[in-house]
């Protein structure tokens, strides 16, 4: 894949606007399209408070972090930013039916030789394939947050994407200096069979008033060597998320996910974590991602 290909990414929020960090800082053309202006104008400030610590860190050049900015192209309507697109990745919220009208919506609006990524957390590609008439163009990539950060991410093929289309995905991680690795099209994938069910026991050792959310995650750092406590991590995520992928998990993979009543607890009260302000941990306006 060209530097000069045109990315399309869908969703401005934790993980669209990382995901067009880094495709932009990998040379891409970015059209970013949320249909809220609000979580737009939002992801562009934090790309560029981003870009800016870069820059003050010496690992951007002032110039650069300029040029990386002007390719981000924001939008909030899907049609302008389709037609051309080469590369479409989509990173709304983790609902299976609000990601099948989004494919539909994509495959009318794309050339027919796009290939049309999701970044869902665990949910089917194939069925999100389904939506298009172009299920071999269809495929997994599971970046990690924050994304502008990390090394690796999952590439998902489903039972029907070419063996082209897992080529030209995995071209594009390693243009963008990410090691892939693919996994099957399976709940969760890899890493999100193991982590949904991590975090949500230590909601309900915290439910169950075992020990403190600060004790819990101190514990996992210090004793497990994670970088981040599972709590933490909840909360970085975004509680709803983590509800969203047990809920699924659950229903396709049985007992071991039922979700932690006390996450869904802080979820109806709507505390999603770090994006809101509120979650497990209290956050002032300055840490909200
Ligand atoms: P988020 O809630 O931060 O952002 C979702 C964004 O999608 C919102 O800004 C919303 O306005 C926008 N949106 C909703 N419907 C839309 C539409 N029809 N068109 C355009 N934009 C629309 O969610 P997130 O955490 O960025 O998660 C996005 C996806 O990435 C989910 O599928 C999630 O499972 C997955 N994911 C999340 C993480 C994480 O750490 N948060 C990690 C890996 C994968």
């Amino acid at each position: 894949m060209k530097a000069s290909v045109q990315v399309t990414v869908i969703g401005a929020g934790i993980m669209g606007h990382g995901i067009a960090q880094l495709c932009a800082q990998s040379g891409f053309q970015v059209s970013l399209v949320d249909v809220d202006r609000t979580a737009l104008d939002q992801a562009l400030l934090k790309i560029e408070t981003s870009l800016q610590t870069l820059v003050k860190k010496g690992r951007r050049t002032q110039k650069e972090a300029e040029e990386i900015l002007g390719r981000i192209r924001p939008l909030t309507v899907l049609e302008q930013a389709a037609g051309e697109a080469d590369l479409v990745i989509e990173a709304v919220t983790e609902e299976l039916n609000l990601k099948k009208k989004v494919f539909a919506d994509l495959d009318r609006l794309t050339p027919p030789d796009a290939v049309l990524a999701t970044n869902t957390s665990a949910l089917s590609i194939a069925q999100i394939a389904l939506a298009t008439a172009r299920p071999d163009k269809v495929i997994g990539l599971h970046f990690f947050y924050p994304v502008p950060l990390s090394s690796t991410l999952e590439v998902i093929p489903s039972l029907l994407t070419s063996p082209e289309t897992t080529e030209a995905a995995l071209v594009f991680a390693r243009t963008a200096g990410i090691e892939p690795f693919v996994a099957k099209d399976f709940p969760g994938f890899i890493v999100n069979r193991l982590l949904p069910a991590f975090i949500n026991e230590a909601f309900n050792l915290l439910g169950e008033g075992q020990a403190s959310p600060e004790v819990i995650d101190r514990l996992c750092t210090l004793g497990l060597g994670h970088g981040i406590g599972p709590l933490r991590m909840a909360d970085l995520i975004g509680l709803d998320t983590v509800l969203s992928v047990l809920e699924y998990l659950h229903r396709e993979l049985g007992e071991r996910y039922r979700p932690s009543p006390w996450l869904k607890q802080l979820v109806r009260a709507g505390k999603y974590g770090r994006k809101t302000g509120q979650g497990v941990y209290t956050y002032d306006k300055s840490e909200i991602v």
